[in-house]
């Protein structure tokens, strides 16, 4: 029975992210157990069995639910066979400030790559929930042992750290080999060097040299889709380098998979390798940046004086993208320092009015389920079925209601994803719920709470 449930959850995950992904990482699991909520899987490395529970551990809960097994719950065991590989240990992830900085050069002489920012290194990279893969996959890269992941593919939105990662990598690998000839440029250097090669009828030296490096990346490659001839040099390049065993770090905005117009035999290579993706930034981690970037900043503005909270507030106001966090902070530094005031609220609201619009952070309906069943104290089965009793509908109906009022999602795909309800039972509950609030603190309360936890 739960074998065969496990079957279908199968079937169904591999139609949702799609065969690669599937193969990559669902396929390797054994299902072992359900006991006491709890389902149990055997995986090939602690490495998979945290990346699975990360990226499908909700949708794999809801679906094996929603298929009559009783699950809240994921747990996975490395198979031991395998050495699992190990995130970064605390004293790799904390190397003393002193630690010499290689020098700022725009790449080696012979290589025409793109510079590398010095402030780009993983000392300064700030780590937590939402990134701390993409940052240990990139420290083992940066370690320059053999070559295990072939091409390291980091995605992301905008500002997340993805060309920050990649330049770490650049510098560790340099620092650790002065002589590996590591060549980092971004996509569009890529195709400008390749346009220029085939003007002046000298493809055979950009091969050369393409060909000869240790390491190679590219960054943003979401770049050359759409331009066929630069694809098909890419590609070419990317397979020599492979089957020579040299290390490939691409970066891009979205997952292989979903990059338009990139051929399908590109997408499928690229996906041979490991895929890491950073997620959008939570609070801790904003906080944590926010914090370090400050200290940076008061060495060079040590007037400056920050009160309490205003770091939190930043935090907790500004949206996802790093770049955006860094920007605000630079410009309320240099603000505060001209017109020499101690940087307030008042003065944060002040001077970066027009950063702090809402963030318009995305929140999932499954969050949602899985946030009210937490809260109230129920299992996701009971949200998810039939039952009518007060205890489980009230609860059911403010997850209608946040899932109505904080997602975009319509109705039918509300009720759908409620355990198949028809989308008139969301109206209701939607109604119920904006009524209630207003006559039943309790419920007022309720609704704030889960509202400024799925936020967050
Ligand atoms: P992306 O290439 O993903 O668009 P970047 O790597 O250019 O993003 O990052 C944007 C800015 O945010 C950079 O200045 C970078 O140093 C900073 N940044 C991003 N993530 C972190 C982090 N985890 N810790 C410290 N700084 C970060
Ligand atoms: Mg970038």
């Amino acid at each position: 029975m739960i074998i065969e449930c496990w079957g279908r959850v199968c079937d169904q995950l591999r139609s949702d992210i799609g065969q690669d992904a599937f193969q990559n990482w669902i396929e390797p699991l054994n299902l072992l157990s359900v006991e006491n909520g709890v389902a149990s899987f055997s995986a090939p490395t602690s490495f998979v069995g945290t990346w699975v529970n990360r990226n499908y551990g909700d949708s794999i809960t809801m679906m094996m639910t929603r298929e009559g097994v009783d699950v809240d719950r994921l747990a996975f065991k490395a198979d031991v066979l395998v050495k699992p590989v190990a995130a970064p240990t605390v004293e790799e992830v904390t190397t003393p400030d002193e630690k010499p900085k290689p020098p700022v050069t725009t790449g080696s002489p012979d290589l025409p790559g793109s510079p590398l920012d010095k402030r780009f290194t993983f000392d300064s990279f700030v780590v937590g929930k939402p990134n701390e893969l993409a940052h240990a996959a990139a420290r083992r890269v940066g370690e320059g042992g053999p070559v295990t992941f072939n091409p390291l593919f980091l995605y992301g939105g905008v500002g997340l750290g993805k060309t920050h990662l990649m330049h770490a990598i650049a510098w560790e690998i340099k620092e650790r080999n002065p002589k590996a000839k590591v060549l980092y440029l971004s996509a569009e250097q890529f195709m400008y060097r390749f346009v220029q090669a085939l003007r002046f009828k000298d493809t055979m030296s950009f091969k050369e040299l393409f060909r000869s490096v240790d390491v190679l990346m590219v960054d943003d490659v979401q770049f050359i889709a759409g331009k066929d001839s630069t694809q098909d040099e890419f590609f070419h390049t990317f397979n020599a380098l492979v089957d020579q065993n040299k290390q490939i770090i691409i970066s891009a905005d979205r997952a292989p998979g979903e990059i338009d117009g990139l051929e399908d035999r590109i997408k499928s290579r690229l996906q041979w390798g490991l895929v890491v993706d950073l997620h959008p930034t939570d609070y801790e981690l904003r906080l944590g940046i926010l914090q370090s970037k400050a200290e940076a900043q008061l060495r060079h503005y040590p007037e400056v004086k920050l009160a309490d909270g205003v770091l939190e507030f930043l935090a907790h106001r500004i949206s996802n993208n790093v770049r955006v966090l860094e920007g605000a902070l630079t410009r309320l530094f240099a603000f505060a320092s001209l017109v020499g005031r101690e940087v307030t609220l008042d003065v944060v609201q002040e001077s970066l009015a027009d950063v702090l619009r809402a963030s318009d952070r995305k929140v999932t309906i499954d969050e949602i389920i899985r946030k009210v069943a937490d809260h109230y104290n129920l299992r996701l089965t009971d949200i998810l079925s039939p039952r009518r009793a007060r205890s489980v509908a009230r609860p059911r109906q403010v997850a209608m209601f946040l899932a109505k009022t904080l997602t975009s999602k319509s109705l039918p795909e509300i009720g759908r994803r409620f355990g198949g309800r028809d989308h008139t039972t969301v109206i209701h509950a939607v109604k119920k719920i904006e009524e209630l609030r207003s006559i039943d603190n309790q419920i007022a309360e309720d609704v704030e709470l889960l509202r400024r936890m799925l936020e967050a």
